[in-house]
């Protein structure tokens, strides 16, 4: 065992505040990675607030993590010192059931590991999650971060940008599809980027006015103010698709309008009370479908890292010292981040 500092919540009300964790000696297939960058995704400050009713206290969130290795177990074959590497939500799973099988980790039907709040299936014990100095992760979960991508800015993609890119491949975004994306945060402006270098054509929504010429910089082609009936209106019965990433509980039924016949919607957000249900007759008559979808499998997340060096595709990104994390998490829930904060974990080694 090592000890490495991080940050946890004690409580659902307490903030964030300085933890030292023990970490374990490396299994035979482990790799100690030293963390660099870690993005602060909405889910954590949910999991911190015990929103989804299943925190086990004390928590050390993030799951977006990008690091150099430090130390690799015996039997590690794929990485090895020095090599700039990524970590997302999963970092273990069943590997036998047919999800596992199918590279669809995060659909495990035993239970896949999260990065925090889960528990380790060796030793039983709850993970802890990059927002500390150093982590150690099985090679099987472990990412390879494309030369060419700015470490900190590729944070994000290891869960912002695999949670948008794996449903908008799932629904086929590409040429003459029109893509709508609900909400620009930190999912939100992956799907903008991630859609648009698909090419499809893109209509972000949003609740916030201020945000609409950044939402065309980062490559949408159209802006709804999503409050707005008349600018609503002017799209129904128009989309092949509509991905949702909302962060917190609204009515469904005037997305639902704007679908095609047999369009669907795909809920990523993971608000911590349920929307209300939507109209029946909305989806009934045209044959509208409502969908959710959970992060990416570990190929895909590579697939995903791959098309973002391709495309010179990262988060924008504001950097803040660990130090600053309560800040963020306030800001956070007035929908004030442009787009993703990451933590430097130099903060923390200082
Ligand atoms: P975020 O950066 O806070 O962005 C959420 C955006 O939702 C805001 O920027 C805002 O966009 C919009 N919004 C917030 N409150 C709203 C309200 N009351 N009504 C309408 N729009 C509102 O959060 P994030 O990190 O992108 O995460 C988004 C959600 O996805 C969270 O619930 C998170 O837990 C979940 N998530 C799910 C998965 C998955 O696998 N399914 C993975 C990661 C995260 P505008 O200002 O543009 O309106
Ligand atoms: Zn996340
Ligand atoms: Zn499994």
């Amino acid at each position: 065992m090592y000890t490495t500092h991080g940050y946890a919540a004690k409580d659902a009300d307490s903030p964030l505040a300085p933890f030292d964790i023990q970490r374990r000696d490396l299994r035979d297939n482990d790799v100690q990675i030293e963390v660099l960058f870690c993005g602060v995704c909405h889910s954590d400050l949910h999991q911190a607030r015990n929103e989804w009713r299943n925190t086990t206290y004390p928590v050390v969130p993030g799951h977006e993590i990008v690091g150099r290795v430090t130390q690799v177990g015996p039997a590690v074959t794929r990485y090895q010192s020095g090599d700039l590497v990524g970590v997302g939500c999963l970092v273990d799973s069943c590997r036998t059931c047919a999800s596992c099988a199918e590279g669809l980790e995060q659909y495990c039907e035993n239970g896949f590991v999260g990065t925090y709040n889960g528990v380790d299936r060796v030793s039983g014990e709850t993970t802890y999650g990059g927002y500390s100095t150093s982590v150690v992760v099985d090679e099987a979960f472990v990412l390879s971060v494309p030369a060419n991508l700015d470490p900190a800015g590729a944070a994000p993609l290891l869960c912002a940008g695999v949670t948008t890119y794996s449903p908008l491949r799932q629904w086929g975004a590409g040429p003459g599809k029109k893509v709508g994306i609900v909400g620009l945060g930190g999912l939100g402006h992956m799907g903008v980027k991630l859609a648009r270098a698909m090419g499809a054509h893109v209509v972000l929504f949003t609740t916030s006015p201020s945000k609409i010429e950044d939402a065309k910089r980062l490559g949408a082609h159209e802006v709804v103010i999503s409050k707005d009936p008349a600018q609503m209106q002017a799209h129904v019965n128009s989309f092949d698709f509509i991905l949702n990433t909302v962060a917190a509980q609204h009515d469904l039924n005037p997305f639902i309008e704007l679908l095609k016949r047999d369009a669907t919607m795909t809920l990523v957000g993971a608000p911590e009370h349920d929307h209300p249900s939507p109209q029946v007759f909305n989806l009934i008559f045209k044959r509208r479908r409502l969908a959710g979808s959970l992060i990416g499998g570990i190929q895909e997340t590579q697939e995903m890292l791959n098309f973002c060096s391709e495309h010179g595709i990262t988060s924008d990104i504001e950097v803040i010292p660990m130090q600053s994390i309560n800040q963020a998490y306030d800001r956070m829930l007035k929908s004030d981040v442009k787009y993703r904060f990451v933590i430097d974990l130099n903060s923390l080694r200082q």
